[in-house]
Order: C-alpha cells, then sequence, then structure tokens
C-alpha cells in the first residue's frame, strides 16, 4: 500500500481502525516532500519535527481512546502562506514580510487544530497573492510536477503543486480571481472556491477583501467536501461571515446520481479561437453528464467581455488601500531613510515587487479624485451587472460549465515580463469573485503534451451542493482525478 497515494476518506478510514499510526502516515508525507521538493519548491517551510510531534500526540490520544477525535485527525495538510499560524514566518511571498512571525492563528487554522489535523508546512505564493504563475514570489518559483519547465499556475501554486505531488493529501490556498481554481487546473488537482463569505477570513493576508475567500485543494472532490465542511462555519471575527451556516457533510457528498442535474454552458466561454483542445475536453465532460441524465443547455452571460477590465481596477483599487499599512514602521521590512518620507519610500521601493507595486499604483491612480467615478464606482456598476447575470442565469439552471484556464501550464518565464498576457489567463475565473458565487476546478483530461486541463463548475450562491453533486459524480465514473505525474 502505496499511504501517499491514499484519499482522505481512506486514510481516515485506516487511521481510526488503527491499520495505520499518524506517525506512519506523517512520515510517508514527509518523505516525499523530502524526496522531491528540492526540484519543486512548493514548501516555503517544513515543519518536519511539530509535525512528528503532533502526530505522535494524536496517536497517543487514540490508542487511550479517552478523548473523542475528528475524522480527519493526524492526516497532513499544507497551508499556503498568507494564512497566519501563530509563532510561524508568514510572509505571503513578499521580501516585504521576510521575518514575519504570524501573531495568532488564522480562525481555519484553529478549527483545523481542533480537529487534529497535522500542519505539514506553508506553501509558496506569488507575493500578497498577485499573479498566475507563482513567478512572483520572492522566494523563487514552484515547479509544475507534470513538467518542471512549466510554472505550476497561481497564486496557490505551492498548494496546487504539492497535491500533485502527493507531499500532502490536501491543503488550504486563497482565491481572489482564481488562485485556487488555476492552479489546481493547472496540476490536475481539484480545487473549490467557496461563496465570499463561506469561510471565516480571518487571519488571511487582505488583498482585495471583497473577493478574498479561503479554500481547499485536494486529489478529488469527496475529499474537498470533507475539508470544506470543516472551515465553513460561521465565525463572529469575520464581519463578512455567514451567521447561519448549517453544513452537513452527509448531504453534500449523500448523492450519487443526477438526473434531476441542469447544466448551463454560457456561450461567452467557448468563443471562436480558443484552444480547442480545452474546449473538446470541457465539452466532453457535458456530454458525459448529459448521458447520464443530466440536462444541458446554452444559456448567456451578457456581461462577460468587461469582467476581467472590472475584476482589474476593483482589485487595484482596493489592494493598493490594503497595503498601505507596509510602511516600515508597523510591519516587517523597514529601510533607512532620512525622514519619514524617505522611510516610506526606501520601505516599498525595496520591499515590495514589480507586480505589487505596479498594482499599487494603479490603484491610487484610479481611486484619486476625478477618476474614483470614471474606473472605481463604473467598476462597481458592471459588478452588480455580471452578478446579476448569474442569479438570471440560475433561475434556469444549477450549474455552469466552463473552461478553468483558456491555456494549459506554460513555461516558466514565457508570460513573466508580459503583465497583460499574464491577467488574460484569469478569464474564466474572475466573474465568480465578482459574482461571489462558488466554484469548483476539476481535471477532466489531458493535452497531447501530456499537461493537465480543468473544468470549472460555478453554481448560486451557498450551493456548493450541486458543485459536489455534479463533481463527484463526474469522479465516480471517470478517472483523470486519478493521474499522478511521474516524478521521474
Ligand atoms: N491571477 C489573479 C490576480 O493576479 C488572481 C489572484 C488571486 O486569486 N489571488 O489577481
Amino acid at each position: 500500500m502505496q499511504i501517499h497515494s491514499l484519499s482522505l476518506h481512506e486514510l481516515s478510514q485506516k487511521l481510526q481502525t488503527k491499520e495505520l499510526s499518524s506517525k506512519e502516515v506523517t512520515s510517508a508525507f514527509l518523505d516525499r516532500i523530502k524526496k522531491y521538493d528540492q526540484r519543486l519548491h512548493a514548501f516555503l517551510e517544513v515543519f518536519e519535527q511539530e509535525a512528528l510531534e503532533e502526530a505522535s500526540k494524536i496517536d497517543t490520544k487514540r490508542c487511550r481512546d479517552l478523548e473523542s477525535l475528528g475524522a480527519l485527525a493526524g492526516i497532513p495538510i499544507g497551508i499556503k502562506n498568507n494564512i497566519l499560524i501563530q509563532g510561524k514566518k508568514i510572509t505571503a511571498g513578499s521580501k516585504m514580510l521576510e521575518s514575519y512571525i504570524g501573531a495568532y492563528d488564522a480562525t481555519v487554522i484553529e478549527w483545523l487544530r481542533e480537529e487534529g489535523m497535522i500542519f505539514m508546512g506553508t506553501t509558496n505564493m506569488d507575493e500578497f497573492a498577485m499573479g498566475s504563475s507563482t513567478e512572483n514570489s520572492f522566494f523563487g518559483p514552484t515547479k509544475n510536477p507534470w513538467n518542471i519547465s512549466k510554472v505550476p499556475g497561481g497564486t496557490s501554486g505551492g498548494s496546487a503543486a504539492s497535491v500533485a505531488a502527493s507531499m500532502v493529501p490536501v491543503a488550504l490556498g486563497s482565491d481572489t480571481g482564481g488562485s485556487i481554481r488555476q492552479p489546481a487546473s493547472l496540476c490536475g488537482v481539484v480545487g473549490l472556491k467557496p461563496t465570499y463569505g463561506r469561510v471565516s477570513r480571518f487571519g488571511l493576508m487582505a488583498m482585495t477583501s471583497s473577493f478574498d475567500q479561503i479554500g481547499p485543494l485536494g486529489k478529488n472532490v469527496q475529499d474537498i467536501a470533507h475539508l470544506f465542511s470543516l472551515i465553513a462555519r460561521a465565525d463572529k471575527r469575520d464581519a463578512t461571515n455567514a451567521i447561519n451556516q448549517d453544513i452537513i457533510l452527509d448531504e453534500l457528498i449523500g448523492k450519487q446520481e443526477i438526473s434531476d442535474l441542469r447544466i448551463g454552458l454560457p456561450k461567452e466561454y467557448f468563443v471562436e479561437g480558443m484552444d480547442e483542445e480545452i474546449k473538446q475536453a470541457v465539452l466532453e465532460v457535458a456530454n458525459i453528464l448529459e448521458k447520464q441524465g443530466a440536462t444541458v443547455k446554452e444559456i448567456s452571460l451578457p456581461h462577460t467581455p468587461y469582467a476581467l477590465a472590472a475584476y482589474y481596477i476593483i482589485l487595484f483599487c482596493e489592494a493598493s488601500s490594503n497595503l498601505e499599512r507596509f510602511d516600515g514602521i508597523r510591519y516587517g521590512f523597514s529601510s533607512q531613510g532620512k525622514n519619514l518620507m524617505e522611510v516610506y519610500e526606501q520601505t516599498r521601493g525595496q520591499g515590495f515587487g514589480a507586480e505589487v507595486k505596479r498594482r499599487i499604483m494603479l490603484g491610487t491612480f484610479a481611486l484619486s479624485k476625478g477618476y474614483y467615478d470614471a474606473y472605481y464606482r463604473k467598476a462597481l456598476q458592471v459588478r452588480t451587472l455580471i452578478k446579476n447575470d448569474f442569479l438570471e442565469s440560475f433561475k434556469e439552471v444549477d450549474v455552469l460549465l466552463t473552461p478553468t484556464s483558456p491555456s494549459i501550464a506554460w513555461d516558466i518565464g514565457e508570460k513573466f515580463n508580459d503583465p497583460l498576457t499574464m491577467y488574460l489567463s484569469d478569464i474564466y475565473t474572475v466573474s465568480a469573485n465578482l459574482a461571489t458565487i462558488p466554484a469548483l476546478s476539476l481535471p477532466c483530461r489531458f493535452s497531447k503534451s501530456g499537461l493537465p486541463i480543468g473544468a470549472q463548475f460555478m453554481a448560486r450562491p451557498f450551493d456548493e451542493y450541486h458543485l459536489f453533486q455534479a463533481g463527484m459524480f463526474y469522479q465516480s465514473i471517470t478517472d483523470w482525478h486519478k493521474q499522478t505525474p511521474s516524478l521521474v
């Protein structure tokens, strides 16, 4: 038995029946990290000693049977390096926070700790979650496990690569405009962006507060649903968190058929000139589900062409405001200067990378007097139109099916100096953040060149249920999600 290829469900069963100990499981995954992470650079830090100690504690508890343990107790998880863990270096991939130590646990960390999950380490990411390839990390890029000359996608590229290479069974990421789904797609794993407000953002470093959302990455939809059920809870410390949440795992994963499922194919997502392999792969998902009883119809989301522009304007504005706090005085990196102004300038000039500076400048411009109405307010109005498109479409269908990414994984360096091309790689994912709806990416085929292709399902707000229903059913009759990179 290869421990690293077991699903979360299988690991949980074997731990509960004591066929495996948490120490064995944790060691098996640590061995994978030791073997492969030098090449992949998915982790920024590995908590080897602590992980083993925690695993032993869980094993002791289980042997005594004194305390009731959570279903995922003793199972390893990777955490994106922008989610606070008390006492650990949390940098958001930036020089600005190179030596910043988490002052407290984020709410999701607190809950997973209570559950008894084992934190294996923090995963690499684009600086302050800005990018689509994990090349913007101050600490160097992560490589795609399917081909190490390719990017893993971003910004949760470390989390996606760590799952794809079976260095952890599951990981947490954050998604502002696609940062969970797009790397999941490029690395051939499953990723969920929950509904905005579903998962507490307390302790997540803010980039664009009205889009940011924490979510799970894993190898199959069932594992994702399980982890989601643990973190989708009400939290008073996040004012945007939904108060009434009643997630019952059995209901999430209970239904094994799709005869009542209505699937919409938005015509604006399948246009002339798009990548033919990706188009065919996603249409094939629709075909397969239709043959099994689902209804498939074409629908329209007419404001789609404006989504990317609206997304980036809102993002620049909110990010420029959120990143004001890095002034060289309160947090992290600080540079010398003759006076206060110079301290600010030197600190921000040296502490932030090029993409972060670009966004701060554009955001500051768009929020300035005279431009606020022309750009920011307009973008908010477009956001409402886009959200309304989605709500209209969900009167007719339960889920929408689209590609996750317009291209498969590209060469490291290929788009690095071309920010506009890089922004275009988010074209299919940003709308879900604008509309605050949940969206799931799952592997649905491989390209001729052997790289994963992802399909995306979107559903109405707080209806992750239909995403899981569609995704789990699809995975029960196909095996794309079972493919693993050879890593030789
Ligand atoms: N690629 C998108 C961006 O650069 C998404 C970022 C994210 O989701 N954190 O903004």
